[in-house]
């Protein structure tokens, strides 16, 4: 194990130079690998070697990738995925059988979401939710059935905060494995693992990359999960890219930076939003209004880059306030450099009603503000003109 700092980790792991002697690592868009004869071959495939293959199992760039997220989380091993969705659907998909049980967190990401109600069912794996202010009342939900113990921290979008270590010791007195989405946070503010996760996964498209390009996920943890995953994954075909791996590898070296300022901005963003006279109340995890403030100063390093508020008036208040907006975009992602203002009750949770809504904490006025790397007074101006317009 390297002493070095996970910023440090994230700039200095490195794959091995080439004869060319490059600073840093180059693009292997490569298929496949080639074998020096029979034997190489034989004892590669059977895994006596380990060597790259071909890049649906691992592929240079991908492996630097996982291994800086390894490093930074403080995990065993780990394999990287197109997307998040990806890296939540193999992780799960891996670690079940049919007949098992998942106990989750009710907010948990859309997709995420569905997955369980939707999918899973039909493989006869079912989820029961326990509500993330209602934290006693989980150990009910478990069953001698139950393998997986899922949540995120914060959640999307009303940024509410569970207790990692109470989620921790639940499951090892259960015997269960603890989930972690930990894409919210980032491995530099948050390292789930330390407080008891199996595994830990990320939506790498978020602010791993942080510059809206690239789709990829990850999921990082204990070796004997992992291994279970990667065979999944190598026979399923769900992994990332080269291309896309070499580009999140290269915004990890940046991560540590961006994340301050995001987080910087968002608190001076939460501050604000405070002490309008047009918002109803404001979440950011490190106000200390946020009802798990303390919870969070215990697992997190800095609040994050969400900040969600409610505006006075509801649906309506809430999409005009949308139309107001002149500077921040109004787009799906979140993590980016770019800030992006959505208002969930009229766009991503429009098909729910208003009961369902509320179980996931979405409010009508509700709006999520992902902060950017824009100067704060800029982005405080628009968030200002568009609550004076609404
Ligand atoms: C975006 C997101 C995902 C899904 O990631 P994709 O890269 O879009 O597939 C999963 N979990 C959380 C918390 C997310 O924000």
């Amino acid at each position: 194990m390297s002493s070095h700092k996970p910023e440090t980790e994230a700039i200095r792991t490195q794959l091995g130079r080439t004869q060319f002697m490059e600073h840093t690592s180059p693009l292997y868009l490569t298929s496949s690998f080639v074998f020096e004869d029979a034997e190489d071959m034989r004892a590669s495939f059977s895994e006596e070697k380990q060597r790259n293959i071909y890049s649906r199992f691992s592929n240079p760039n991908t492996s630097e990738f996982v291994d800086k997220v390894c490093k930074m989380e403080g995990a065993e091993d780990g394999y990287a995925f197109a997307t998040g969705m990806a890296a939540v659907f193999s992780t799960l998909a891996a670690l079940l059988d049919s007949g098992d049980h998942i106990v989750s967190a009710q907010s948990v990401f859309g997709s995420t979401h569905t997955l369980f109600t939707k999918y899973f069912p039909k493989w006869n794996i079912t989820t029961s939710y326990f509500k993330v202010d209602e934290l006693e009342t989980l150990e009910s939900f478990i069953t001698p059935n139950t393998k997986i113990l899922y949540a995120e921290s914060p959640t999307n979008p009303a940024v509410d905060i569970l207790d990692l270590e109470f989620l921790g010791n639940i499951a090892k007195k259960h015997n269960l494995i603890l989930v972690i989405d930990n894409c919210f946070a980032t491995p530099y503010l948050q390292q789930p693992i330390k407080f008891g996760a199996d595994i830990v996964i990320h939506s790498a498209t978020k602010l791993m990359d942080g510059q809206g390009r690239v789709l990829g996920g990850v999921a990082v943890g204990k070796a004997s999960l992992i291994r279970e995953v990667y065979l999944f994954s190598r026979n399923t075909g769900p992994a990332l890219s080269p291309f896309n791996a070499w580009t999140l590898s290269k915004s990890l070296e940046t991560l540590a930076v961006r994340v301050d300022r995001h987080c910087e901005n968002a608190l001076k963003v939460a501050e604000f939003l405070e002490n309008h006279d047009k918002v109803n109340w404001v979440k950011y995890p490190f106000l200390k209004s946020h009802p798990q403030y303390e919870v969070a100063k215990k697992q997190m390093g800095q609040g994050g880059s969400i900040v969600a508020f409610e505006v006075n008036g509801g649906v309506e208040a809430g999409s005009k306030f949308l139309n107001a907006i002149k500077l921040c975009s109004l787009s799906a992602n979140l993590g980016d450099t770019r800030t992006i203002v959505t208002h969930p009750a009229s766009t991503t949770h429009s098909k729910l009603n208003e009961a369902e809504r509320l179980e996931v904490s979405i409010t009508n006025g509700l709006v999520r503000v992902s902060v950017g790397l824009e100067n704060v007074k800029d982005i405080i101006n628009d968030l200002n003109q568009a609550l004076q317009n609404e």
